[in-house]
């Protein structure tokens, strides 16, 4: 083994590279912040925050979002902290909601699940946990605000068994909460670590038994000494043992207790957490699994996020390096088109003041100037060709059926109809068996049909109408013998997506059950990489 190779292995070893998932205001931003307060020099890739020099156009449909009150933030956040180096990939959350949100997941190699404590497992965390199972990710949860009263931590973890079907391993125990909250107990350590408010914290460590620290029984009552002696008893019977193969398959969640806002609970959390998540994994291509300390550089976009400057259609392309290293104005290819393309411009990496990187490895994510080249799914490498799997599409929430205001606009209508499914800012399917050809929009989150409609009218010159529809979900078809006028009942609409695959979409879940028991050979699932 040569010295480059050796040092890019140790590169990779140290990296993390994960999303946080949870429901608005579980607390992400806070926990986000403390996270990057343990780090070193931070960059963040595809802030949009701090670039000011450039005057934007008024219809910009960045307005949109700026109206709504919805920030466009880091999509990546990078930092050290002791021998690591940590890639926190942003999921947007609140109304810019979308199928970029799932994506991002794509790019991750684990997944930090939050959870409210008073509130427990809530939509889009389920919606987000769903993604990361179809993934195989590990998911590790961390549930948070302790500091104020909640549900009784054993209740917690029966609903993530209940509601998300997901085994767990706590890791570390809280004691009492709300006012009662005394600080948690760190099982793998046997250590205690007291919370005494603002910020302040003393680890009691493992020596001896910790019933017999002073410092201990000064803190905590009798009572709340005999309750984690039971609690701690319980979880030791009644638990699921610590197993780093089930942890590492996506079928246990390791789970920690504290409170972001306090910084209580979180250091531990990420130090252990450091140690049980995976380092870049390998991502599977037409050529099998790629190891991501080979040698030729590779990767994937995952996310294309345009309109920086609307004038000239620029676009940024977020990279998830798989393999290798990447190195500014390296040549690589464009697997798709074949073509060579110089990864030199100089909006290659987004830093808090637009620093430009000049190399990235195996598990980082770089943004890379895109003049409108680039897809959702596209792979470029350099060396031995390879493209990675297809990029899965996600079951929309929203549909609607789009129009052309003048017909005369045609061509501009298809044009951007085109690019922005490619963008993977919208799903297009067209419906068939209804008597008529109409085109079908579908979108994770409602905002995306505001975006749309903005950008076609503003980048292609194309006014359209939509027409709302009441269906809720698409389910990919998939079986021996498919009659379509079968699926057709509850109202739901047969339709083809923009690869030809047969999807129905249904008003909700009873109709697609209600259709799945007429056709019980039939699996509907729930994107269209599933087989
Ligand atoms: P996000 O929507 O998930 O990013 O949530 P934020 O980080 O913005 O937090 C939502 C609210 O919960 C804010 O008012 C936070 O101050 C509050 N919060 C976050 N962590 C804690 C915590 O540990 N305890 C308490 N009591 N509040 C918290």
């Amino acid at each position: 083994m040569n010295n480059g190779q050796s040092a890019l292995e140790a590169s990779i070893e140290k990296r993390r590279t994960f999303a946080i998932i949870s429901h608005p205001d579980a607390g992400k931003t806070t926990l986000t912040e403390k996270l990057l307060l343990f780090g070193g020099a931070i960059r963040l890739a595809g802030s949009v925050k701090g670039r000011k020099t450039k005057k934007y156009a008024t219809s910009d449909w960045m307005e949109i979002e700026k109206q709504r009150g919805i920030s466009v933030t880091s999509s990546v956040m990078q930092f050290a902290y002791k021998e690591h180096l940590i890639n926190i990939l942003d999921t947007p959350g609140h109304q810019d909601f979308s199928e970029d949100t799932y994506r991002t997941l794509l790019a991750a190699d684990s997944a930090v699940m939050l959870i409210d404590a008073a509130k427990g497992v809530e939509p889009q965390t389920i919606k987000l946990f769903e993604a990361c199972r179809l993934q195989q990710i590990p998911v590790f949860t961390f549930i948070n605000k302790l500091d104020r009263f909640g549900k009784e931590p054993l209740d917690l973890l029966e609903e993530i068994e209940q509601v998300l079907g997901m085994r767990s391993c706590p890791l570390n125990w809280p004691i009492g909460m709300g006012y009662d909250f005394r600080g948690i107990y760190d099982r793998r350590n046997n250590q205690i670590e007291l919370f005494k408010g603002d910020d302040e914290r003393e680890i009691i460590p493992a020596i001896g038994s910790w019933q017999e620290n002073t410092e201990v029984r000064e803190f905590l009552d009798n009572t709340q000494i005999k309750q984690l002696e039971e609690e701690i008893g319980l979880l030791d019977i009644a638990g699921d043992p610590f197993d780093q193969e089930k942890i590492d398959a996506g079928k246990l969640t390791p789970v920690f207790f504290g409170s972001a806002i306090n910084n209580f609970g979180v250091q531990t959390f990420l130090d252990q957490f450091l140690q049980l998540a995976p380092p870049p994994q390998p991502h599977k291509s037409n050529q099998g699994y790629i190891d991501p300390a080979e040698q030729g550089f590779s990767g994937f976009i995952f996310k294309i996020q345009a309109n920086m400057d609307p004038a000239h259609r620029d676009r940024i392309a977020f990279m998830r390096i798989c393999s290798g290293q990447f190195q500014r104005g390296m040549i690589a290819t464009h697997a798709r088109q074949g073509k060579k393309i110089k990864l030199s411009q100089p909006q290659q990496f987004f830093a808090q003041s637009r620093d430009i990187i000049e190399e990235a490895c195996a598990g980082d994510i770089v943004g890379i100037y895109d003049p409108g080249i680039f897809q959702i799914g596209d792979t470029v490498y350099e060396g031995k060709p390879l493209e990675y799997e297809e990029l899965p599409q996600f079951s929309p929430e929203y549909f609607a059926k789009v129009f052309i205001k003048e017909a005369m606009k045609q061509k501009r209508f298809y044009k951007g109809l085109k690019q922005l499914a490619e963008e993977g800012a919208v799903q297009v399917y067209k419906s068939f068996l209804n008597g008529s050809e109409d085109i079908i929009l579908g979108v994770v989150g409602e905002l995306q049909f505001e975006v749309f409609q903005f950008r076609l009218l503003h980048e292609y010159g194309a006014e359209v109408i939509l027409e709302r529809l009441p269906h809720r979900l698409a389910r990919w078809v998939r079986g021996e013998e498919i009659k379509t006028q079968e699926l057709k009942s509850m109202n739901s609409l047969l339709a083809k997506d923009r690869f030809g695959q047969l999807v129905v979409l249904f008003k909700n879940e009873t109709a697609l059950n209600w259709v799945q028991s007429k056709n019980p050979t039939l699996n509907f699932v729930t994107t269209n990489r599933e087989p």
